[in-house]
């Protein structure tokens, strides 16, 4: 079966609360098969993640999966979380080890009670109850790993620690993740692997997604985007036509699913998928 899925994030304000439900309204209709929420850096966001996720979880139609990540927490309060997600009825949780907080590129100091690795919290999530639990893949390689193989080898340990399923970090050359999806199950590992959408609409979001990702950006679309600096209406159409591009030839080459980044405001990721749908309707005629 092929998933489809958005991902939001807890906003700041009230105009980016509006904004969100607004969002989660439109996703609503779309009916996808999950909705994911992050948390924030270092845990900054853990109130608001729980209170989002459990409002999509009771006041909606749509299947919440909460981000949990493990920086900054000692092994109780993760429990701890884990058991406010359950008491809310939340039973998908995407167990991730986090990054440092402030300088996310900075030295990775575990909590004296916590964990180190993504995998711990996946043995974690496990065993305290019937939980679907998800994993974070990265189609470049994850920029702190020693080397392709080493990386590949403690991404299969993280599956088969109990994960289900993963979601890529963003990329934007579909070969990165054929690559990663291949190697996985040459490796005799048979856990889907999701790709993550990023729709890139205009020029001045690259620098974020640096900032956010190693992801590597296609030359030709930062050159097109350039150009389009001044006209948004034509930047949009190119970033939404590069990733429905993109999103095709991953559903065609077998990709299990796809998780569209919707930064809570975004019309492109809802356009994509209605284009992937539409010629998916095509092609099965
Ligand atoms: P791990 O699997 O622990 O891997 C981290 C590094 O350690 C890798 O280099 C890996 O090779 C290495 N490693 C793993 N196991 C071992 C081991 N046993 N021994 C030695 N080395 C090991 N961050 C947030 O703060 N909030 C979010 O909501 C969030 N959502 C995300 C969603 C997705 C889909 C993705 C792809 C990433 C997300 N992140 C989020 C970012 C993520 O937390 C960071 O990228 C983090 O650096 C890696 O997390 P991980 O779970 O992959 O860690």
């Amino acid at each position: 079966m092929t998933t489809f899925s958005f991902e939001f994030f807890p906003p700041k304000s009230q105009a980016g609360e509006r904004a969100l439900w607004d969002t989660v309204r439109r996703a609503e209709s779309l009916h996808p098969d999950f909705v994911s929420v992050t948390y924030g850096a270092g845990g900054s966001s853990r109130d608001r993640t729980i209170d989002i996720t459990r409002r999509i979880a009771t006041e909606t139609t749509l299947r919440p999966v909460a981000h949990l990540t493990a920086v900054g927490h000692s092994v109780a309060e993760l429990r701890h979380i884990i058991g406010c997600y359950a008491d809310a009825g939340i039973r998908d949780v995407l167990a991730l080890r986090g990054d440092p907080p402030g300088d996310p590129r900075g030295a990775w100091v575990p909590h004296p009670d916590g964990f180190t690795h993504a995998h711990q919290l996946v043995e974690l999530v496990r065993s305290l109850g019937d939980f679907r639990i998800g994993v974070a893949a990265f189609p470049e390689g994850h920029p702190r790993s020693l080397d392709p193989e080493t990386d590949l080898r403690h991404f299969i340990a993280k599956c088969k620690a109990g994960a289900d399923y993963a979601i890529t970090q963003m990329f934007f050359h579909v070969e990165d993740y054929l690559r990663l999806r291949d190697r996985v199950a040459a490796a005799g590992c048979d856990t889907p692997i999701i790709p993550e959408i990023m729709p890139a609409t205009d020029v001045r979001q690259i620098t974020r997604f640096a900032e956010l990702s190693d992801a590597a950006f296609p030359e030709r679309l930062a050159h097109r985007l350039e150009a389009a600096r001044h006209d948004p209406a034509d930047a949009y159409r190119i970033g939404v036509e590069y990733a429905t591009a993109m999103a095709e030839r991953l559903l065609a080459e077998g990709a299990p699913g796809l998780h569209y980044i919707t930064l809570n405001k975004s019309t492109a990721a809802f356009d994509i998928h209605r284009a992937v749908l539409a010629s998916r309707s095509l092609s099965a005629r």
